[in-house]
């Protein structure tokens, strides 16, 4: 763990900070200022702290470092600045200082170890869970709930007990085979990221991401002991675990691909991942290990949407879709379509710059509408463990997202990010199913 002393010597901030002028633009756009509504909870006011304490007008104590831990990391205000201050990496800079020991309380580091041993490593993810399959998604949970039994677990472990969905017997076994050839003739040769979250959480996801590649003449390389791409950690400024699980996860890609090697010599034209959360940390791997391997694994990193988009989807594979089938089993039709909105991730969209292809990507299905919603810039709450670790705050952001997208009539919501189409599913409820767009590819094939 990196845990940097109150004393450290190093500047929080470059003079970067420079740039802003203090116009607000971005503060319409910030979740945790529309939520809490004080300056110190923008970025402006976190900019200006940040100010203050390289000029040592201000100390990193706890109340200080709070309003820093409320920003979702969700970079809207990156997008929204006209000055082009470049806010996420001055979070990114500060995060890691407000990992001190002194900053946090017992309970508040106890919790934090907890998620950061556990969520980080499918296997010890999936012995933790095991107890749970006979809770997760049935009527217990559902008694637990509406007793009022979870509330007495404190906001931390209720709103674990919140978002956690079903478990999937597919989630506790790793049955993927190393190389799923194309079908068809051979387009291109990928490896696939699977995310340690999204594997356990919805493992659909991976199967429909495998279904829609190699059909679209996609050979895919799943190496078997890939785990965590680091983004958890890394979103918390945890730097050291970081390191030690890009690292590691660039070497499960190395085991078994190049000459000699289990899944054969010939290089991968990219690494594709879908979730988009995973995506951000890998596309920064050359800034986070510094080393001609980071850069090198970083440059063949692809969203999977961005790398179909690039690729076009194959004639076959489009003239093979069929329509989606409404909740009541209906087939979707001209006269009546599936109405889907998109849901924009934060890592995807102001992380990555990705809006158009996924949408590109669901007009191909036919009879299917898509409509926006009218803040989709803003961030849902989900934000990597934001919605564990400030549930309060990511349960009122969680609601205003639930009503933009119920307001669209919607029927499906498409989101691309494990996180938050877990924050979705609790806060829409009975509202809008939430799939991913390459579910809803996936879906449309089969149909
Ligand atoms: S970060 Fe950009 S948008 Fe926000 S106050 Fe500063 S200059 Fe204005
Ligand atoms: S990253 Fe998101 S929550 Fe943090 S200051 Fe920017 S807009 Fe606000």
């Amino acid at each position: 763990m990196n845990r940097q002393p109150l004393a450290d010597p190093t500047p929080m901030v470059s003079l970067t900070t420079d740039p802003c002028v203090h116009c607000g633009f971005c503060l319409p756009t910030c979740a945790s200022y529309r939520v809490l509504g004080t300056e110190m909870d923008s970025p402006r006011g976190r900019i200006h702290a940040l100010k203050a304490i390289e000029a040592g007008e201000l100390e990193l104590d706890a109340t200080t470092a709070s309003h820093f831990d409320s920003c979702l990391g969700c970079f809207a205000c990156v997008s929204a600045c006209p000055s082009g201050v470049r806010y996420d990496e001055l979070i990114e800079a500060t995060r890691p200082k407000l990992n001190a020991l002194e900053l946090r309380s017992p309970a508040q580091r106890a919790f934090r170890a907890l998620l950061f041993a556990l969520l980080p490593y499918p296997q010890r993810l999936r012995a933790a869970l095991t107890p749970l399959r006979a809770y997760a998604g049935t009527p217990l949970q559902r008694l637990a709930r509406w007793s009022g039994l979870t509330r007495l677990l404190g906001p931390q472990l209720e709103a674990m007990d919140q978002l956690l969905p079903p478990l999937q017997p597919e989630a506790f076994r790793d049955g993927l085979p190393l190389v799923v050839p194309a079908q068809g003739e051979r387009r291109a040769r990928v490896g696939l990221v699977l995310g340690c979250v999204q594997r356990l959480f919805d493992p659909d996801v991976n199967a429909a991401t495998l279904e829609v590649l190699t059909a679209n003449g996609v050979e895919v390389v799943i190496p078997p002991a890939q785990g965590c791409c680091g983004a958890v950690t890394h979103h918390q400024g945890e730097l050291e675990q970081t390191r030690e699980l890009a690292n590691a996860l660039i070497e499960s890609f190395r085991a078994v691909v190049g000459p000699g090697k289990a899944a054969g010599p010939e290089p991968l034209d990219a690494v594709v991942v879908a979730a988009s959360g995973c995506g951000h940390t890998l596309k920064h791997y050359d800034r986070l290990l510094e080393s001609d391997q980071g850069a090198a694994f970083a440059s063949q990193v692809r969203d999977v949407h961005e790398f179909l988009a690039e690729l076009g989807l194959s004639d076959a594979f489009q003239a093979g879709l069929g329509p989606l089938t409404h909740s009541d089993g209906q087939p979707a039709s001209a006269d009546n379509p599936v109405v889907v909105a998109y849901h924009d991730a934060c890592h995807m969209l102001h992380g990555q710059g990705i809006s158009a292809e996924p949408r590109q990507l669901l007009r191909a299905i036919p009879h299917l509408q898509l409509r926006e919603a009218t803040e989709a810039g803003v961030c849902c709450g989900s934000a990597g463990i934001y919605n564990l670790v400030q549930p309060q705050e990511a349960a009122a952001l969680g609601e205003i997202k639930a009503a933009d997208l119920r307001g669209t009539g919607a029927e499906v919501v498409a989101s691309a990010n494990i996180g938050c189409t877990m924050q979705l599913r609790r806060h829409l409820g009975d509202g809008p199913r939430v799939a991913h767009p390459l579910q809803l590819l996936a879906a449309a094939q089969r149909s």
